[in-house]
């Protein structure tokens, strides 16, 4: 009896592809196949039409504000499935751009308010200088998190964050939170891309996604001390925050 595929949707990666933020998926997809997990990739570009029931994760990646914009128009039409997919439990991993987009707006610097998915009471304008360099938070479900960041939005909500920031900006530079948790979503402003070097927000990902399509969610243990290595180097390396104009 063949075991039904883990389907993991990659929406708008023609646009939202800033820093490699793919990688996300094929540490996913890794992760998945070192576990004999089924796994199965749909990547959804701008022009194409994507059906939300048909995926147990969902990941939303970085963009510029020109590709923002395209994104955000198109996701107009959206906002109602993706808030009952969301409230059904949809696991999604938004990143930067992406997770902007899950709020009410982005606006930019010349006032233009890009339209987001509303799915999240948060709001991002974009300043200067851009919020730039190697970041590191503790989050209560995944722990220590490491990455980069490079975003000119300052991004407010009243939502659990992700996690705390150790060093670094995060959503906004001044009131010490990174990103967003709101039911099975985590959204945050971690490039990298974020996974690899992070295998306990992977698995925590994965988890979400297993229980969410009903598929068994105990993951096996995996020999992760490559990417705690990566993990200890990028923390030990001068984590600071270079604002770029
Ligand atoms: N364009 C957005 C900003 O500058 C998001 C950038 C990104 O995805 N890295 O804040």
């Amino acid at each position: 009896m063949t075991t039904k595929p883990l389907v993991i949707a990659h929406l708008f990666p023609d646009l939202l592809n800033l820093y490699a933020d793919q990688g996300n998926i094929l540490t996913l997809v890794k992760r998945c196949e070192w576990r004999s997990i089924p796994v199965k990739v749909v990547r959804v570009n701008s022009h194409h039409d994507f059906h939300l029931a048909d995926y147990h994760l969902v990941l939303l990646g970085g963009g510029s504000d020109r590709e923002q914009s395209l994104v955000g128009e198109r996701l107009l039409s959206r906002r109602e499935d993706m808030k009952a997919a969301v409230d059904s439990g949809l696991p999604i991993l938004a990143v930067c751009g992406g997770y902007q987009l899950l709020g009410e707006y982005y606006e930019l610097e010349d006032g233009t308010r890009v339209p987001g998915l509303s799915v999240l009471d948060l709001r991002t304008k974009a300043g200067r200088p851009r919020l730039i360099g190697n970041v590191a938070i503790s989050s209560e479900e995944c722990g220590s998190v490491v990455g980069f960041e490079n975003h000119g939005g300052r991004t407010e909500h009243e939502h659990e964050a992700f996690g705390t920031v150790v060093s670094g900006h995060g959503n906004n530079g001044t009131d010490g939170k990174e990103g967003v948790r709101y039911k099975n979503i985590v959204g945050t402003y971690i490039h990298g891309p974020l996974l690899p070097k992070n295998p306990r927000v992977a698995d925590f990902m994965l988890r979400l996604a297993l229980c969410y399509s009903g598929l068994p969610a105990e993951l096996t243990e995996l020999d992760d001390s490559l990417e705690e290595t990566a993990h200890q180097a990028f923390k030990t390396r001068k984590i600071g925050a270079v604002g770029g104009s």
